[in-house]
Order: structure tokens, then C-alpha cells, then sequence
């Protein structure tokens, strides 16, 4: 059962072969027996997600089921959950129970789907490994010994360890996607403004965006479903239909124009993740694709361009976190200034402070002009590369990351080289496109991921790409011995 995809438990409780009763007990199970190697989960919401999944069964005894009803999931302990601790992975939000809920776990509590708890992160989502979170670095199923990927690297161990069938994400500059190439997972960052931001903490709020970690881009498109649309709550929302996701899936891909970036099978590329990655464009080539050699010349100006973006945004954002309201605040005060400095220089770790630091550089008046509005200007060109690269394909593909997980501690002193791996995929982000990586393969017994890039709203296309790709392969099928 705990291998198994949401589309075959929504089958299964369905045709009452199960109850979410026993469904959630199973994962809580799972989670107990495994948590203390993984530490996926900081929150383990037990009791509330046993009452969740009586109402959803009881829901379905009324014949008012739907197919997300009584399925259980891990939200990122980014989103808001009213009555719950919301930690962000800080000690800042440590004793922060959040008041309300976002708008992400709100629909898909609607929806019926059963929360099991929070997940690890990195500290504000700021990582690429889940090691800068204040609960201890998440460890990856296939090796416990190397990292997950992050931020979301708890909702993708989780999923990857079967200690969830599904969980969300949020993906500001690769936080979705990159855990999921690791972790063996099919991950989807959609358009920005397509999922709602309220009630997600704020990391680079003009990059950020909530989205689906699962084993199948099946499973994406019917979790994408729960999750996607307008919220007049958050001013960035774009009021578009949402589509059902899953309507195209089947649709074959006689014709599809794929794009391969040059700049993306270059210098610093692991050889073998090519491999993979060229072999997976391979397959979607005999599916009746055909392929075209691009060029996204901004590429490599993506890394200065968000970590001076994304810094500075969340140096403002960061700004709230002063022991006033809410959150830690340090003992005993002298008085205010005392409160302020000593909360946040107790209160965050050592990766937030240095982004508060370059973001705040980068936005004095002094250096503006010199760093931040050069960003946003080479952020319209990533930008431009983009639309040029859509005049002529319809999708892009490469890989999702350089290399494959590496091992915990290896990075954590050098953020300089934790920053260039996510050189694939910031881009998406800058550019506000909708990115997904899905399984092609292993290195050294390390899964590695196929990165998709489509037009804006195109999500739905995405996700038929990967849906076709997963019928010819089987490499998302593939689950770690871990446990
Ligand atoms: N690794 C990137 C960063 O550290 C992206 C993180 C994310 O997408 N939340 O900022």
C-alpha cells in the first residue's frame, strides 16, 4: 500500500477495498517506524488526521467523494495550518501556531484529503539540500547518508519513503523540483499566479510559488487539480480557468517540438546524468517528438540574478520577524533595540542571516542601482531568452540538476557551490514559467531527474509530456530499499 499512487488509492477507496480510516493509519505507521532515520516530518498531525479521515469516510458513505476524498498528504511546513505549529524550519516560528490557513491546504482539506503533518525544509526555504533547517537535515531514502534536495526535502523524503502518497511543495528557485529529481519523484512548479500564495510564508515573494510532489505526473495533475486557481486573498492570483489536469494526459505527442538549451549540456554537467537526461529526450523522440537544438544564452547569469533577487526580497519579507508579534523572542530585553537585535540574531541560522545581509546590501541606496536593478534587468533578458526559445518549440527539456545528491555536510560550509547547483532551474522562476522534473534514471544508484519547461499556463501540457513519458518507462516506478 505505501508504495502505491494516489490514483490507485483513490481507486481502491472507491471500490472500498480500504477506508482512509485504515489508509491514514498505515502512513502514521510508516511515519513512526521510519521518521526517526529520515526526520522528514517536523510536525506529525496524528490525532487531527484520524478525525479527517473519519469524515472523509464519512463523506463517501454519502455518496459526496471526490478523488482527492480521504487521501492522505504532507504539507511543507511552509503553509499556514490554523491550530498547528507553522515553523518554516526556524526557531524563529518554533512556538508559532498559525492563527489561519492558507489558501493551498484550505482547498485540499475541501477537497477531503487527510493531513498527516509537516514537513522539513530548509530555514525560510532557503537551500537546496533541507540541512539549514533548525529541526536537523532530512535524510534521503535511497541513501540516508546524502542529502534529499531542498527546501522541500522533507515532503519529497516522505514521498519517496512512503511515509505519504503524495505532498506539496513550494519552489522559488528549484525547491520543488530538485528534491523531486533527487528523491525519485515527479515534481511541478506551476506559472506564477497560478497557485495561490496566501498563507505560504514569504521567501522571495515574486519568485515563490506552492505546487505538487508525487510518483507520477498522474498524480501531479490530479493534486494540481485541488491546489490551482484565482484567490482575490493573494494580489499576484491570476483569475484563469483551471483546466482539469488530467484531460490531456493521454494525448499523444505526434508533433511536439522539444527544445534542448545548449547551455544546459555544457561544462559542469555530471556525464552521466546526460546520459540519462539524453536518453530520456530519446524516448520522447520515438512518442513522436521532435527534437531542436536552442539557445538560452542567459543561462549562467540566472545564479548572480536570483541570489541577489531572492535575497533582497527576503530581506523585506525577514523585516516582520522583530519579537513583536509573534514568533521568538529573545530572554529577558534591555530594551527595544536589545529585543530586536538579540530576537533575530538568536532567532534565525547562520544561511537566512547571510541572505538578510546581501539582500539588504543590495537594496541600500548606495549599491540599488549596481545590484538590485541589474538583477531585474537581467531578469527581463532570462526572460526574453525564453519567449525567443517558444517562437520555435514547445516544451523544453534538459536535466534538473548537475549532478546527483551529494553527501550531507559536503556543502554546507561553501554556499557558493550549494548555490550553483541550482543553475537549471532558477531561470523557470526569474521568467515565471511552470517547470517539472520527472524520474530518468539513476548515477551511482542516485536518482536524477528530466527537467520540462513550457510556455506560461501550460501546465497541463507538462504534464501530458511526462504522463506519456512515464507509459513508456518505468524509472518513477522505482522505490529506494530504505526501511
Ligand atoms: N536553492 C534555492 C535557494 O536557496 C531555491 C530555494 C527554493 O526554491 N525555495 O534559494
Amino acid at each position: 500500500m505505501i508504495n502505491s499512487t494516489l490514483k490507485q488509492l483513490s481507486e481502491g477507496l472507491a471500490k472500498a477495498e480500504f477506508t482512509s480510516a485504515e489508509l491514514t493509519d498505515a502512513y502514521l505507521q510508516r511515519i513512526a517506524a521510519t521518521d526517526g532515520d529520515l526526520n522528514a516530518f517536523i510536525t506529525v498531525t496524528a490525532d487531527q488526521a484520524r478525525a479527517e479521515a473519519k469524515e472523509a469516510d464519512a463523506l463517501r458513505a454519502q455518496g459526496k467523494a471526490g478523488p482527492l476524498t480521504g487521501i492522505p498528504i504532507a504539507h511543507k511546513d511552509i503553509f499556514c495550518t490554523q491550530g498547528v505549529r507553522t515553523s518554516c524550519g526556524s526557531k524563529m516560528l518554533d512556538n508559532f501556531t498559525a492563527p489561519y490557513e492558507s489558501t493551498v491546504t484550505d482547498k485540499l482539506r475541501t477537497a477531503g484529503m487527510v493531513m498527516l503533518g509537516k514537513t522539513n525544509l530548509d530555514e525560510f526555504a532557503m537551500g537546496s539540500s533541507t540541512e539549514s533547517s533548525f529541526y536537523g537535515p532530512t535524510r534521503n531514502p535511497w541513501n540516508t547518508e546524502v542529502i534529499p534536495g531542498g527546501s522541500s526535502g522533507g515532503s519529497a523524503a516522505a514521498v519517496a519513503a512512503g511515509q505519504a502518497p503524495v505532498a506539496t511543495g513550494t519552489d522559488t528557485g528549484g525547491s520543488i523540483r530538485q528534491p523531486a529529481a533527487l528523491c525519485n519523484l515527479t515534481g511541478l512548479k506551476p506559472t506564477y499566479g497560478r497557485v495561490s500564495r496566501w498563507g505560504m510564508i514569504a521567501y522571495g515573494s515574486s519568485l515563490d510559488q506552492g505546487g505538487p510532489i508525487a510518483r507520477t505526473a498522474e498524480d501531479a495533475a490530479l493534486l494540481l487539480n485541488g491546489m490551482a486557481g484565482f484567490d482575490h486573498k493573494d494580489s499576484t492570483s491570476k483569475d484563469i480557468a483551471v483546466p482539469d489536469y488530467t484531460a490531456d494526459l493521454d494525448k499523444p505527442l505526434d508533433g511536439l517540438r522539444i527544445g534542448l538549451p545548449e547551455e544546459y549540456f555544457g561544462e559542469g554537467l555530471n556525464s552521466d546524468i546526460a546520459a540519462r537526461v539524453e536518453a530520456g529526450v530519446k524516448e520522447l523522440e520515438k512518442l513522436g517528438a521532435t527534437v531542436k537544438r536552442i539557445s538560452l544564452p542567459r543561462t549562467r547569469l540566472s545564479i548572480p540574478a536570483y541570489y541577489i533577487i531572492a535575497p533582497a526580497e527576503a530581506s523585506t519579507n525577514l523585516s516582520r520577524y522583530d519579537g513583536v508579534r509573534y514568533g521568538y523572542r529573545c530572554e529577558a530585553p534591555k530594551d527595544l533595540l536589545d529585543m530586536y537585535t538579540r530576537t533575530r540574531a538568536e532567532g534565525f541560522g547562520e544561511e537566512v542571516k547571510r541572505r538578510i545581509m546581501i539582500g539588504t546590501y543590495a537594496l541600500s541606496a548606495g549599491y540599488y542601482d549596481a545590484y538590485y536593478n541589474k538583477a531585474q534587468q537581467l531578469r527581463r533578458l532570462i526572460k526574453d531568452d525564453f519567449q525567443s526559445a517558444f517562437a520555435e518549440v514547445d516544451v523544453i527539456a534538459g536535466p534538473t540538476t548537475p549532478s546527483p545528491a551529494w553527501k550531507l555536510g559536503d556543502k554546507s560550509n561553501d554556499p557558493v557551490s550549494m548555490y550553483l547547483e541550482d543553475i537549471y532551474t532558477l531561470s523557470v522562476n526569474l521568467a515565471g514559467l511552470p517547470g517539472m522534473s520527472v524520474p530518468c534514471g539513476q548515477v551511482d544508484g542516485l536518482p536524477v531527474g528530466l527537467q520540462l519547461i513550457g510556455n506560461y499556463f501550460a501546465e497541463a501540457q507538462l504534464l501530458n509530456v511526462a504522463h506519456q513519458y512515464q507509459q513508456v518507462t518505468d524509472w518513477h516506478q522505482q522505490t529506494p530499499a530504505f526501511g
